[in-house]
């Protein structure tokens, strides 16, 4: 697990920088293939009525896991996991989704 420094947008170590983040979107490319569900460390992807689907209100980017999102790692096709621009998301904003999925009691 990666421990993401909250003072900065500038993180060295991170090189989160200025990225821009963007919850993710799985796209009709997706073969259900089953890869990308049981490593979502939000359990944020779940199928829909005849893909997978991503809640972006789970997803954090892995933010708070690893340091890129794993779903994209994960997926044997190309383009089928993608950032969605209807999403965008402030670093914090992930962050603090994290918190809330894994901390909030
Ligand atoms: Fe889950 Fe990470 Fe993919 Fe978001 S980017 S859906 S948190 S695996």
């Amino acid at each position: 697990m990666v421990n993401y420094c909250r003072q900065s947008n500038d993180c060295p170590r991170t090189g989160y920088g200025n990225k821009r983040y963007m919850a993710l979107l799985i796209t009709r490319h997706c073969i259900n293939c089953d890869m990308c569900e049981p490593e979502c460390p939000n359990q944020a992807i779940s199928m829909g009525d005849a893909i997978y689907q991503i809640d972006a209100e789970r997803c954090t980017e892995c933010v708070g896991h690893y340091d890129t999102p794993t779903c994209q790692q994960v997926c044997p096709i190309d383009n089928t996991v993608v950032t969605d621009p209807d999403r965008i998301e402030s670093r914090d904003r992930l962050w603090e989704k994290f918190v809330v999925l894994h901390h909030a009691s």
